[in-house]
């Protein structure tokens, strides 16, 4: 769906394809990259590991304001980390990052490990909404394919189980979900693997498993 207000196609070339690189990760689950795995334990130790932490608001959230998903969601690390802080970003503790995580894992925003080219670690790590996000955008409404390496795990749907409550269908940005006829309708070729429709049925009627 297009969002009120998105990126232009020239704004994304200028700015991030080919800049840098995006992994979805999982709160629950361990992903791959095309370099890298990481799940949630490895993000933690990201956040360890880093000399310096920092949160800023949400500049994509802040740009196109087409959510009211939280804006603190955004945290760079080490040289990242200081040239934010040196433009008012606020230095933070690596427990301050996991309950940022958490808040954002909670309001349904899929966690993003960027990589810029040429690094061999991620520096940013973002709790990304598909209206606002320049890397779930380009992805999802320009086919820049490459920009986003979606999770190798891939969610399953049990339809024995599923009650067709719905209250699945609004924590996924992929489309991968909606209920159609009162039925839930799962397109598994649109799952992102960011894992953030499990926590929300109370019937176990999603897993996830590798992505083949
Ligand atoms: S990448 Fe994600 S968290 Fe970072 S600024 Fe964009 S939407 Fe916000
Ligand atoms: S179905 Fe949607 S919310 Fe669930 S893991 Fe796939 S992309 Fe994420
Ligand atoms: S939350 Fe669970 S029970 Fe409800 S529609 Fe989704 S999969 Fe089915």
């Amino acid at each position: 769906m297009q969002p009120e207000n998105d990126w232009t196609r020239e704004e994304l070339e200028k700015d991030y394809i080919g800049k840098m690189s995006a992994i979805t990760v999982s709160t629950e689950i361990v992903i791959k990259g095309k370099q890298r795995i990481l799940d949630q334990s490895e993000m933690e130790k990201l956040l360890r590991n880093a000399r310096r932490i920092s949160v800023k608001e949400c500049g994509c959230r802040n740009k196109l304001g087409n959510c009211d998903n939280p804006k603190s969601g955004c945290l760079n690390l080490d040289d990242e980390a200081d040239s934010a802080i040196e433009k008012g970003a606020r230095e933070i503790s690596v427990e301050e990052a996991l309950q940022v995580l958490e808040e954002t894992y909670n309001a349904g925003l899929v966690h993003m490990a960027y990589v810029f080219t040429g690094k061999d670690k991620p520096t940013y790590i973002c709790s990304c909404c598909s209206c606002c996000c320049h890397s779930l955008g380009a992805a999802m409404r320009y086919g820049y394919s490459d920009h986003v390496f979606y999770s190798d795990k891939i969610s399953v749907h049990d339809f024995e189980l599923c009650e067709n409550c719905g209250e699945c269908v609004d924590r996924c940005h992929f489309g991968a979900r909606s209920l159609e006829d009162d039925k839930l309708i799962f397109k598994s070729e649109k799952c992102g693997g960011c894992g953030l429709c499990l926590r929300e049925c109370n019937y176990d009627a999603i897993s996830m498993k590798e992505r083949l």
